[in-house]
């Protein structure tokens, strides 16, 4: 690495040197700079692309490619195009060979080879393979924020738009979606191709108006689906294969068509796009993606198991209303700069919640909107590495970091806010005015604050964008229970803390005597955790009032104070745990609510310390699957027994493996189970494995083996992996897809509890002081549990 980086400084001088005399003005370096973006969107228009790519039967094999990239210059300059990928040959500009230079991730065509109007570069290349999510019979293309750029050369910034004319030359028994309607399918012809037998062509027609990061393809072994809906043909391309799951694909259109309307409706502008169609991915890293035309989603958040909780049935709705809304926010309008990517986020999940409230009338919305949303912000922004919405981001390899529960949770807390602050018809007019006038093009947070700010002059929008947008972190009010209970319908999003232990037992006192509606007690849990976690609460004090809250009859209510409950129950000695684990065992039998009986199994099944409760565990799995568990609990449920009687570790694993349905869930399970084994010197090389980048490729396998390798039962031998776990954290972010950093960190530090660990990460953290702040933040967060044990 570190040679590599030498060579590529002195090639930089030499192309300075070189191209002395004309105007380059920009730098060239690794990744897509702001400064790169503002230059090209000044000179650049009339993007289109002409794309074939050859995609071989043998992943071992190269995914390669041809393209015909056409633009118009509006000026003479040298010109940058993304690529990280390898070229095959000279490109030929303008119909002429030049000499390639390749550098920084960059094609460098001098601007002496182009005119102004229109031009056309034509490049031979070579994928490279991390964001084509290659398998064996099957790969999907996922490009946000800036990985377009690693398959094909291209103008990796979301306000350069182009059209894409895409053909796939690929297995016969293959099929394929993108953003284009599919034009036709082709037989190859034999004469001089050695693949003519076993590949075929699609080609796709032309694509709408579309940023790299929103072009797409999925081919593979999929199954086909098409429904009309209100006139309009919906496809799903799916890989599931459990009946009853398959079963479930009439909700998914019905959900995709109300969706659709809904959204319709509020913007005033008709479906933007040429075709809907979805792919459902097993082991897919996001929920969901919204490339038009072929949206990607993850399988187990749309198959949902038997016995599926209520949660699970509207948090559907809500990815596929989530995906769906982007069509208009972020797809049609588009962010100029992916410091803004939050704002197609928010959107989405603003009209998410409305599509959902309509659908789940039963749902308490406002007591829904404090779960989903409040609680997941404050986990973020109560920790020293939260950060404003607004972020600053100078170059686009830097843009995975700008994702989180601050962007997906407290930015929905905000719209929220704003909504209150403008009145929801006039906000509506502000938006629709903005997509109007953004439509096909590209806009900003503050372009849509102008706009608001002359639908609703009064308003002071201006200062709310200061405080919530632009500002970070959220208030701690010092609170005296003579003024009232605190924050006692949960609106206010505000940590309201207790002097100390004796005032929070006074506050338990007063609350039990008031009898007040769900979302009073959802406030209550959610102060006793604030106060608990903020020191001024002991965690004996918090847990029995809210186990005493398991009589609660509001499901939603019940979710959070047992989450809180189990996550108080970590804190306790492991003596105290015990007896506390086994009253919990007792509840799931007794209690009368079925998702507060899984929510318990759930936990005592992968994290159970007793003996006593184990062996029960044991007991139930070793029977018949259990039905009110999915097959994903019953893998979890392995994991934990295998860890638990380490001496019987093969033969649970092996059950569990021959009971499981797919050979997707199969490979996983292969992956993910190796962490089990209690030999220690295989748990030292399947940690170290992790350290190499080709062993993280399917990113949550890599996230569940290090989070059983970080299991707290392992403690102490495995605090040794957390100092190497951190510090190849750089080098995850690099080689990894946006998520990836956190999920890591909460792998490798979730399960630790030690003082010892808690040490490292200080020791850490310490010796690395100008660590990037972005990916600081992440490792705070991760890390917050353990740092705030005292
Ligand atoms: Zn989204």
């Amino acid at each position: 690495m570190k040679s590599y980086l030498s060579t590529i400084t002195l090639l930089t001088v030499c192309w300075i040197i070189l191209s002395c005399g004309h105007t380059q003005k920009v730098k060239i370096e690794a990744g897509v700079s702001h400064e790169l973006a503002i230059q090209r969107k000044a000179i650049l228009s009339d993007i289109h692309y002409i794309l074939s790519f050859d995609i071989p039967t043998s992943t071992k094999e190269n995914v390669t490619g041809n393209e015909e990239l056409s633009f118009n210059l509006k000026k003479r300059e040298d010109l940058q195009i993304d690529f990280q990928g390898l070229i095959r040959s000279n490109i030929l500009v303008n119909g002429k060979e030049i000499k390639t230079v390749h550098q920084d991730e960059h094609l460098l065509i001098p601007g002496e080879e182009l005119k102004e109007g229109h031009n056309t570069v034509s490049i031979p290349f070579v994928s490279l393979d991390a964001s084509l999510n290659r398998n064996e019979d099957y790969l999907y293309t996922l490009f946000v924020p800036d990985h377009a750029r690693s398959v094909f050369p291209c103008f990796d910034q979301p306000d350069l738009k182009a059209t894409y004319d895409l053909t796939l030359i690929l297995p016969k028994e293959w099929t394929a979606i993108s953003n284009g309607t599919l034009e036709k399918e082709e037989e190859l012809t034999i004469n001089s191709d050695s693949t003519a037998l076993t590949h075929k062509k699609m080609i796709f027609r032309t694509s709408d108006l579309l940023p790299t990061y929103l072009f797409s393809f999925t081919a593979g072994g999929f199954k086909e689906k098409t429904e009309q809906k209100d006139g309009r043909d919906i496809t799903i391309l799916y890989r599931e294969t459990d009946p009853d799951k398959v079963a479930q694909l009439p909700i998914v259109f019905n959900q995709i068509a109300l969706s659709l309307k809904w959204l319709e409706d509020y913007t005033g502008i008709p479906y933007p796009f040429q075709k809907y169609g979805c792919v459902i991915l097993p082991g897919y890293q996001f929920g969901g993606m919204e490339h038009p035309g072929c949206i990607q989603f993850r399988d187990a958040t749309i198959f949902l198991g038997k016995n599926a909780t209520p949660d699970e049935e509207f948090n559907r709705l809500q990815l596929i209303a989530h995906e769906t809304s982007h069509m208009w926010f972020g797809d049609l309008v588009t962010m100029k700069w992916f410091d803004d990517v939050w704002t197609k986020e928010v959107f989405a999940n603003f009209m998410a919640d409305k599509v959902a409230k309509e659908q789940f009338p039963h749902v308490n919305y406002d007591l829904n909107f404090i779960k989903t949303h409040y609680i997941p912000a404050l986990a973020t922004d109560r920790t020293e590495g939260t950060h404003p919405i607004q972020q600053e981001l100078a170059n686009l390899n830097q843009a995975g970091l700008l994702y989180g529960n601050i962007i997906y949770h407290k930015a929905p807390v905000m719209m929220r806010k704003l909504e209150e602050k403008m009145g929801s018809e006039y906000l509506k007019e502000g938006l629709r005015i903005y997509l109007k006038k953004y439509a096909n093009d590209n806009s900003t947070w503050d372009n849509l604050i102008e706009i608001l700010d002359s639908v609703r002059a009064d308003a002071d929008i201006i200062t709310f964008d200061r405080e919530w947008v632009k500002g970070k972190g959220v208030k701690s009010i010092e609170w005296s229970l003579d003024d009232g209970l605190p924050n006692a319908d949960g609106s206010d999003y505000a940590r309201y803390l207790l002097k100390d232990s004796d005032e929070v037992a006074r506050y338990i006192k007063l609350f039990e005597s008031q009898s007040p509606d769900p979302q009073k007690r959802l406030a209550f849990a959610m102060n006793l955790y604030e106060n608990f976690l903020a020191h001024r609460a002991s965690c004996e004090q918090v847990y029995d009032a809210l186990w005493k809250l398991k009589d609660e009859k509001n499901e939603q209510v019940l979710s959070v104070s047992s989450s809180f409950l189990l996550n108080v129950l970590g804190y306790f000695p492991e003596k105290e745990r015990i007896i506390k684990e086994k009253e919990l065992l007792q509840a799931t039998h007794d209690h009368p609510i079925a998702s507060y009986r899984l929510a318990l199994w759930r936990w005592l099944t992968t994290s159970a310390l007793s003996e006593e409760v184990n062996h029960k565990i044991k007991e139930m799995w070793a029977g018949e699957q259990l039905p009110f568990l999915n097959e994903r609990n019953h893998m979890n449920m392995a994991y934990h027994l295998a860890m638990s009687f380490p001496e019987q570790w093969e033969e649970i694993i092996n059950k569990q493996r021959e009971r499981l349905t797919s050979d997707d869930r199969r490979k996983e399970f292969d992956f993910v189970s190796r962490a089990c084994n209690p030999d220690q010197d295989v748990q030292q090389a399947l940690f170290n494995s992790l350290l190499l980048a080709e062993n993280r490729t399917i990113e949550p396998y890599a996230a569940g083996m290090l989070s059983l390798l970080n299991n707290y039962r392992r403690e102490p031998f495995n605090n040794r992996f957390i100092r190497p776990g951190l510090d190849i954290l750089e080098e995850v972010q690099r080689t990894g897809d946006i998520f990836f950093p956190l999920d890591w960190c909460n792998a490798l530090l979730y399960g630790h509890k030690s003082k010892e660990a808690k040490a490292e990460v200080e020791r850490f953290l310490k010796e690395n002081p100008n660590y990037p702040t972005s990916l600081k933040n992440k490792l705070l967060q991760a890390a917050f549990t353990l740092l705030n044990r005292e």
